[in-house]
């Protein structure tokens, strides 16, 4: 069975200083309600410039917290201005790395390609890459499978990973990202669905039914529950909600 994944991605919201706050306080909110780590994990993905500071709470104070990159570089090191190396990632204790996040895709121009490379860049460095997956609406309407544009890129996200390689997908339709407009249950379960389907002709029925498939786009502490009563839905990544403590603890704990 696939241990819930409830993922914060801030984009590029709060300095190093608001981490430091943000994460103490979102422990001890999920501590006062005795929350239990190994039932859902939590993970947030801070802006990079963040991440040695978060590295410190979670240390200090021994927080059952995870965390990772908003990117990576496909590179290891070298001439790339601006980049950053999943070497460094791991070097700070990033669990995760999100790869092809749709704001990547679109205002960065990253394409399949970029994002596969990215995907083997993130396993070399020991990182579990979030490729995340999603249409847009001028596809969604463009088509009769709404799973298709999905399946795509996700194919092509993974292609050369090795069978057993720690992965989690995210499906985030870009239609309901930022918008308030969430995909209903019925519509995040049948791409999450073909998704593992997908997984399923890749890597085998067996090692598709252990990876994580996340919904993300509007998730809220009022569907939460309804999204992960699905059963291809493992988990949640979450921009918006996840920047007020209350209620992305309220996503985490979706089973009170
Ligand atoms: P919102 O939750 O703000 O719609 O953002 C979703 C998202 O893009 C998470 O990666």
């Amino acid at each position: 069975t696939r241990t819930p994944l409830m993922a914060g991605n801030w984009k590029m919201n709060f300095d190093h200083l608001q981490s430091i706050a943000f994460v103490q306080k979102l422990a001890w909110t999920l501590k006062d309600a005795d929350h239990d780590y190994a039932k859902v994990e939590v993970a947030v993905f801070p802006p990079f410039t963040d991440l040695r500071s978060v590295q410190t709470v979670v240390d200090a104070d021994k927080l059952d917290v995870v965390y990772g990159g908003q990117d990576l570089s496909q590179h290891d090191s070298g001439a790339y201005t601006g980049d950053i190396s999943g070497a460094f990632l791991s070097k700070l204790g990033c669990s995760y790395a999100l790869v092809g996040h749709s704001e990547r895709r679109t205002i960065h121009g990253e394409d399949d390609a970029t994002c596969n490379a990215k995907v083997q860049a993130a396993l070399r460095h020991g990182l579990t890459p979030v490729l995340c997956v999603g249409e847009t609406l001028e596809q969604r309407e463009a088509t009769e499978n709404p799973a298709e544009v999905s399946i795509a890129q996700l194919i092509a996200g993974l292609e050369g990973v090795a069978d057993d390689a720690e992965l989690v997908i995210a499906y985030e339709p870009v239609w309901a990202i930022g918008t308030g407009r969430v995909a209903t249950a019925e519509q995040a379960q049948e791409v999450c669905h073909a998704l593992r389907g997908a997984l399923a002709e890749r890597f085998g029925e067996e090692r598709a039914a252990q990876i994580r498939i996340l919904y993300g786009g509007s998730v809220k502490p009022d569907n939460v529950a309804s999204i992960m009563r699905e059963p291809d839905i493992d988990g949640a990544l979450v921009g918006g909600a996840s920047l007020v403590i209350d209620d992305f603890a309220a996503i985490v704990r979706y089973r009170e």
